[in-house]
């Protein structure tokens, strides 16, 4: 039999995207006793690490849940094998001009500041749209947008029951400050997605932000 031929984890262990603890965990057992190099040779290490690497995130709540972001930010990393779900990526990123290193003032500070100013808008569920001057948008540059989010509690949300948490108290999320910091290429337009260049490990939900040109309005 071949190794798998995939970077993308679930590939990689032949489960779907939204496979319980059970489901991941008969999968990766089957898959170690096949690939155990004990049992397949030594050939047969590297796969047994990948699979055991695919297994140690994918169990783990808060690997997973940004595992799962980057998953869908960028598509499987490295993935050369087709991918087994349709991870959109942004569709003309590759072509783009990179972000010149120069800091879009006026979109950086707190959220609530952009908001108060008419920089930032919450007109969009799911979205931040972050409304830029022609000039900002044909020059690109770098924004910072820092506000609070709701991450994965790192001491219990691995629990398969609850527990008394005194992180969180019992909620499972606690809340962390995040500064997003955002490449906007040079001729960025309106309606296009800008993701943050780094997350926070277990952030429950991604931020994500959609640009607006005031000359649009
Ligand atoms: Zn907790």
């Amino acid at each position: 039999m071949l190794p798998p031929s995939t970077e993308d984890y679930y590939a990689l262990l032949g489960v779907h995207a939204g496979a319980d603890d059970h489901e991941l965990r008969r999968a990766w057992r089957q898959l170690a006793a096949q690939w155990h190099p004990d049992r397949a040779g030594v050939g047969a290490t590297a796969t047994f690490q990948q699979l055991s690497a695919a297994y140690t995130v994918l169990s783990d709540p808060i690997a997973r849940a940004a595992y799962d972001w980057r998953r869908r930010v960028s598509g499987p990393a490295g993935a050369s094998a087709p991918r087994p779900t349709a991870a959109t990526s942004p569709p003309h990123r590759a072509a783009r001009q990179p972000a010149p290193a120069v800091m879009l003032s006026r979109l950086c500070g707190s959220l609530s500041s952009l908001l108060a100013c008419g920089a930032a808008r919450l007109d969009e569920p799911g979205f931040i749209t972050l409304v830029l001057r022609d000039i900002e948008a044909a020059q690109g540059g770098m924004a910072m947008v820092s506000m609070r989010v709701e991450l994965w509690c790192p001491n219990c949300a691995a629990q398969e029951r609850s527990v008394a948490c005194a992180r969180c108290g019992g909620r499972r999320t606690v809340d962390e400050l995040f500064s997003a910091w955002l490449a906007v290429p040079p001729g960025v337009s309106t309606g296009e997605i800008l993701a943050p260049s780094v997350e926070l490990p277990g952030m429950v939900e991604p931020v994500r932000f959609r640009v607006r040109l005031r000359g649009a309005e």
